[in-house]
């Protein structure tokens, strides 16, 4: 291995710190070599903190009713092929009465912008799922909000909010996003989830149209000084009826790369092995967690709704992407060594 590297990689293991063109060399020196490096230095950080445990996740994804109109995302307002759905409150409870059965004891509710999730609905909902099962955590992820939007649904019970700022580079989230939407705004929101207690959740997708490493340089650079809580990171994959319906997706190796990186800025990130990793390759979510994630989200969306929630093409939400399918997960995870509990799976600090 370059000894230029090698010494990047241990600044980046003592100082979890790296300037953006060390994090650039780093991109542009991917190897199968220094991949299998960075993952054993990864995955001894989370074993070190998490030990071999793997928190779960049940996902709701309760609309996909969206007034935005991401270029690369396939519930964008535009696409007239998307079926689209709402899931009521008492169907989202019933997915919650069903997880929490399996053994989640956080709860995932993501979905498009859709304008039926007022602050009144959503602060009743999550105060009944609260009261419910008091010993669960909340996560949101339903996009951009005003303060006191964030506000209200914290102060109803919200424990965690996951918006990802898709791209560090504002002329690079422009080319992703129409012009009505704004990177400073994404920006606000996650300051504002960060100032009102949230465990937040950044992210982004690993080879979107136009993204370069440079680009990817930002983004680490970004989460090493933004330091969330959590960081959800996976291929961009095409969706055919969007505008980037036919670009290439991201690969498994440099997403795996990236997940180490990120274990090695923020040893005690919650740290996602995603769906998408999951549907670029059948054993995509293992891969994840050896190269240092430490988080799964299985789907515990009624099974109508999940073959509508079509960000991308080919979404597996099927096995062991299912939460009905916790047992085949937990041998999955029991055979490379990992073990997946019932617990909130909180960040350790
Ligand atoms: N509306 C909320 C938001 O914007 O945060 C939550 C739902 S949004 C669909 C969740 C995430 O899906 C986005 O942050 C984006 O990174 C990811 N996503 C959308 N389209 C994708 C695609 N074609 N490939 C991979 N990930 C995609």
């Amino acid at each position: 291995m370059n000894n230029e590297i090698l010494e990047i990689i241990n600044k980046l293991r003592t100082n979890h710190s790296l300037e953006l063109m060390e994090y650039k060399m780093l991109i542009d020196n991917i190897s199968p070599e220094i991949s299998e490096h960075l993952a054993m230095l990864a995955v001894k950080e989370q074993q070190r903190i998490y030990s071999n445990k793997i928190y779960i996740r049940g996902l709701i994804e309760i609309s996909n009713i969206c007034k935005n109109d991401c270029l690369y995302c396939g519930i964008r307002k535009s696409n007239k092929n998307c079926m689209r759905y709402r899931l009521l409150p008492n169907e989202i409870l019933e997915c919650c009465e069903r997880g929490y059965k399996l053994g989640f004891r956080t709860f995932v509710l993501q979905g498009g912008e859709d304008g039926y999730f007022t602050d009144e609905v959503l602060c009743k909902l999550i105060t009944e799922i609260k009261s419910k099962y008091p010993d669960c955590a909340i996560t949101l992820s339903l996009g951009e909000r005003s303060y006191e939007s964030y506000k209200a649904l914290k102060e109803a019970g919200a424990d965690r909010y996951l918006l990802r700022h898709e791209t560090a580079t504002k002329e690079h989230y422009e080319k992703l996003h129409p012009e009505n939407m704004f990177y400073e705004e994404r920006n606000r929101c996650l300051k504002d989830l960060k100032s009102l207690g949230y465990q937040v959740g950044c992210g982004f997708m690993v080879g979107s149209p136009y993204q370069t490493s440079l680009e990817l340089a930002r983004d680490l650079k970004f989460i090493e000084e933004f330091s969330p809580d959590m960081c959800g990171i996976g291929p961009f994959i095409p969706q055919k009826d969007t505008p980037f319906g036919k670009e290439a997706a991201g690969t498994l190796e440099l997403t795996c790369y990236l997940l180490s990186i990120l274990r090695l800025i923020k040893p005690n990130l919650l740290l996602p092995s995603t769906t998408a990793l999951g549907t670029i390759s059948p054993n995509g979510r293992e891969r994840g967690i050896l190269a240092g994630a430490n988080v799964v989200m299985p789907n515990l969306s009624p099974m109508s709704a999940r073959e509508k929630y079509t960000l991308y093409d080919n979404k597996s939400y099927l096995g062991a992407e299912s939460a009905q399918c916790v047992k085949e997960l937990a041998e999955k995870m029991n055979s490379i060594g990992y073990e997946i509990v019932t617990d909130r799976g909180d960040i350790k600090k």
